[in-house]
């Protein structure tokens, strides 16, 4: 007796059928359940899906269908128009998004591409002259095609905004607006996205048409396969307490693999990686100075264990699927809330284990108060200080000790690796731990606590967009 659900049981054509199972996916996970029926009936969804949740084939499956009755093998472009045009804040995003879509369609005729910036424009025109009916598209990118002619939106039958509250923070609204105002009134349209901003529930009111709410978590809340781990460290010990970290958490006190760490800023994401490689670590950084051809070869790189950590910012946050990814490392708190619950959804992707570090300086507490708030949870933090020297050169000649699975499912519920002493966990004592410097220890750790505290203002708070407005002629009752 199984009350399990099934794949078989969606009326998806026997192609995508084929193709899910070759994939490998077998039960449909809780956002497939819940999204694939409503978009199969041609409803408008307001998708509160977090990442890693399978949200990409809970929309991409039943788009697919419901546009199949149109493929065909003709040579001809005027017979393969964009029919599904999926919107996406991020060139990775985009490329992830398509790169599911291209194995979901491929036992059908169907034409699946992606568009995006930073790259030769040409090719992308030779596709869109060719005909897709499956677009993947960051918006701008997507514009410059429009302004180009090489793409004809006026036969789009669904549109799909992926991850909508990135796209909004990062400016897009505009470019969706345009957008939008070239596709047909008459339109199916889904929305998803991991965070609720009251930005967000305005965007879904003007575009979606009745939307059916389909939601697998608790608003803006955090993969609970994630185990999360806070540590106090002193700031000037940050990058030491890192490299512990990365060098002795791993099985049997081994180094950690496909590791994640994220940086707030561009120059401390070349700067950590330079570190990282200085002391032996495969590391690789990916921002958004990298050219396109950097970031994927970073990827993929990462993606086949040649390279163990990769040094990321926020661009770099959304969009990567890395399959089970062990351990998301949080380098600096992240200025935004929301961006903690995208960092963090890395890992514990598709109902897999992870966990999530992170590093917190003095200057930090507005910032993890902010999270705690937004998580709904309050973080038990404990001090960290780097390993005494000795410690760290056996952990140094241990890294060429043959690797293993880094965690081990039964670790998730306790600590992380209570088993293994990894770096050492101490009440950081200013006083007695700093090196004595006669009259400048209490005023310099108090001119710590004052520095940082501007941080928490970075972002300003934003004004309220007049999102009826942008939308102009999308506007839905
Ligand atoms: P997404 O949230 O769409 O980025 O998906 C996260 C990961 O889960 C991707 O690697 C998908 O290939 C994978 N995935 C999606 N649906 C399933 C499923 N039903 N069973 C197993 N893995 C899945």
């Amino acid at each position: 007796m199984s009350d399990q659900p099934t794949f078989s049981q969606f009326p998806l054509a026997p192609a995508i059928q084929e193709a899910i199972a070759e994939i490998g996916y077998v039960v449909p996970t809780p956002i497939q359940v819940q999204a694939i029926p409503v978009v199969l009936a041609g409803q408008d969804v307001m998708g509160a899906a977090q990442t890693g949740t399978g949200k990409t084939a809970g929309y991409g499956l039943p788009a697919l269908q419901r546009v199949l009755r149109w493929a065909n093998t003709s040579m001809s472009p005027a017979r393969h128009p964009v029919r599904v045009l999926i919107l996406a804040p991020t060139r990775e995003l985009a490329d992830q998004v398509n790169e599911n879509l291209v194995k979901y369609a491929r036992k059908t005729p169907l034409r699946v591409g992606v568009v995006y910036g930073g790259v030769d424009i040409r090719p992308q025109m030779d596709m869109l002259r060719r005909g897709v009916e499956v677009l993947t598209a960051t918006p701008g990118r997507l514009l410059d095609h429009v302004e180009g002619k090489s793409v004809n939106l006026t036969q789009v039958e669904i549109v799909i905004l992926d991850e909508a509250d990135r796209m909004l923070d990062m400016g897009f609204l505009p470019d969706i607006s345009r957008i939008l105002n070239l596709l047909p009134k008459k339109r199916q349209n889904l929305m998803f996205s991991a965070t609720f901003s009251p930005e967000i529930k305005n965007l879904a009111k003007n575009f979606l048409n009745h939307p059916v709410l389909v939601e697998v978590a608790r608003e803006n809340a955090t993969a609970e396969t994630v185990k999360q781990l806070v540590y106090r460290v002193h700031d000037s010990e940050k990058t030491d307490v890192l490299i512990d970290i990365l060098k002795t958490y791993g099985e049997d006190g081994s180094p950690l693999k496909q590791v994640l760490v994220f940086v707030n800023s561009k120059l401390g994401c070349r700067r950590l990686t330079s570190t990282l490689k200085r002391v032996g670590i495969e590391a690789e950084a990916i921002h958004g100075d990298r050219t396109q051809e950097e970031r994927l070869a970073a990827l993929q790189d990462f993606k086949s264990g040649k390279c163990e950590v990769l040094v990321a910012t926020d661009v770099a946050a959304r969009g990567l699927d890395i399959a089970e990814l062990p351990v998301v490392i949080n380098y600096d708190v992240p200025f935004g809330a929301e961006d903690y619950v995208h960092r963090i959804g890395r890992t514990g992707r598709a109902g897999a284990k992870g966990v999530a570090i992170m590093l917190v300086t003095g200057g930090d507490s507005r910032l993890v108060s902010a999270i705690e708030t937004l998580t709904k949870q309050k973080f038990d933090i404990e001090d960290l200080a780097p390993l005494p020297r000795n410690q760290r050169r056996r952990a140094d000649s241990d890294r060429r000790a043959p690797r293993q699975q880094a965690w081990r499912d039964d670790d998730h519920e306790g600590r992380v690796r209570p088993d293994v002493p990894p770096a050492r966990k101490v009440v950081y004592d200013p006083i007695f731990d700093a090196p004595y410097e006669p009259g400048e220890l209490a005023a310099s750790a108090v001119k710590q606590e004052i520095k940082k505290e501007p941080a928490a203002s970075v972002r300003t708070a934003k004004k309220p967009t007049k999102v009826a407005a942008l939308l102009g002629g999308c506007i839905r009752k």
